[in-house]
């Protein structure tokens, strides 16, 4: 393909079209950044022709760092038994709500290692006290592969730990866990997790029951580009039978204390790239979201240009990507700034989206400085791993 067919493909997408996955490849590496830019641009402001650009206001709570899976990447779990496993008892975390309702939280995330013991009568009970104590805050947490080690546990199908922790409160299903879909990458980086298609699996069942949920890509630890095509298109197959995933969500691995230091992590460059292209391919989900937290705030407001739509969360609390290097910060007046200075209108929103605040002009800005991110320093501060106990 040349330069010409980069025109007529972006036009096309730009104009409302789907695009191959050998087209979305062709982009990637070929298609000329601002042209790139701009198309996907068209289709955000098709998509939002008001040109607001959404945040909202959760908590990242972990309720264990006990974990069997021992993904490669990760610098935030600890094998059972280690010494510096801990696992937070439910007065612990409702505790973490009440300072979350506090500071004006919307949601939270309740996320967590794969513990040996946490079956599905964890889950319903902890989700039943969150629910109970907090009807204000959407329970959007865990992930597929929490499911399927829930399900593993408890010696229950999918299909009834999906059913039973959602009437227990879980509203939706957070994206986690997807890291790269295609078995090559997902093996090297992630041995002992189930596969992308089980990831999958479990999205799917979850919407068929009415569980929504939100789609990750996690880019940099050696994928191709031809895997992290593969990888939006085996979430744009699901969302066509589904239509459960209400977001496209890309952030780049961080490098710190995990067992694959060394390994390349996605240039900003690529990032911006990549995003564009998924406003492009996911002609069929809803919204984009860029990964400040991962990439910093500059490229979180370049993504603006490049398609996006949502700049996710002001984090009151984050561990599990701080720990391997996430350092960027932000309060609530960085994000409205980052998005008011280019050229958009920030509006607070609800985890389906809802405009709870839209600040038409600067003088509808939030005043409260005490909506600051926390990472990592509330608690669970951890040195660099030094051996992997059960790789
Ligand atoms: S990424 Fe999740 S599943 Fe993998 S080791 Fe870390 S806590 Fe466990």
């Amino acid at each position: 393909m040349s330069t010409r067919d980069s025109s007529e493909i972006l036009q096309r997408a730009a104009d409302g079209g789907r695009i191959s996955p050998e087209e979305a490849l062709f982009l990637y590496t070929e298609a000329p950044f601002h042209a790139l830019g701009e198309a996907a641009d068209t289709v955000r402001r098709r998509r939002y022709p008001e040109g607001i650009v959404t945040y909202l206001i959760d908590r990242n709570i972990n309720y264990t760092n006990v974990c069997v899976t021992a993904c490669k990447f990760c610098a935030f779990y600890r094998a059972p038994k280690h010494k510096e496993g801990w696992s937070h008892d439910t007065d612990e975390i409702l505790r973490r709500c009440a300072e979350a309702v506090e500071l004006g939280a919307t949601q939270v995330m309740l996320q967590g290692g794969h513990h040996p013991d946490y079956g599905v009568e964890y889950y319903e009970s902890l989700f039943r006290a969150v629910s109970e104590n907090f009807p204000q805050l959407v329970i959007h947490s865990i992930g597929p592969s929490e499911i399927l080690h829930m399900a593993k546990v408890s010696g229950v199908s999918l299909e009834e730990a999906v059913r039973r922790i959602h009437a227990a409160g879980l509203a939706s299903i957070a994206g986690a866990g997807a890291e790269m879909l295609p078995a090559r990458p997902r093996t090297a980086i992630a041995p002992l997790k189930e596969s992308g298609e089980r990831w999958l699996e479990v999205m799917g069942i979850a919407h068929k029951l009415g569980v929504e949920s939100t789609a990750t890509m996690m880019m940099g630890t050696g994928e191709t580009n031809a895997e992290r095509i593969e990888h939006m298109r085996m979430v744009r197959d699901l969302q066509d039978e589904t239509g459960g995933f209400r977001a496209f969500i890309p952030w780049t691995y961080q490098p710190e204390n995990n067992h694959l230091k060394g390994r390349t992590q996605a240039t900003r460059l690529e990032y911006l790239r990549l995003i564009a292209v998924a406003r492009l391919f996911f002609d069929n989900i809803n919204h984009l979201q860029s990964s400040w937290l991962t990439t910093g705030k500059d490229v979180g407001q370049l993504s603006l240009h490049m398609g996006v739509d949502d700049l996710g969360s002001i984090m009151l609390e984050e561990n599990v990507i701080s720990s391997a290097g996430a350092k960027h910060r932000s309060n609530l007046h960085d994000l409205v700034w980052m998005i008011r200075s280019a050229g958009r209108i920030p509006a607070q929103r609800n985890t389906t989206y809802e405009h709870l605040a839209v600040h038409w002009t600067p003088e509808d800005d939030p005043t409260d400085l005490r909506v600051t991110s926390h990472f990592s320093s509330i608690t669970n501060k951890r040195k660099p791993l030094p051996v992997l106990d059960n790789a």
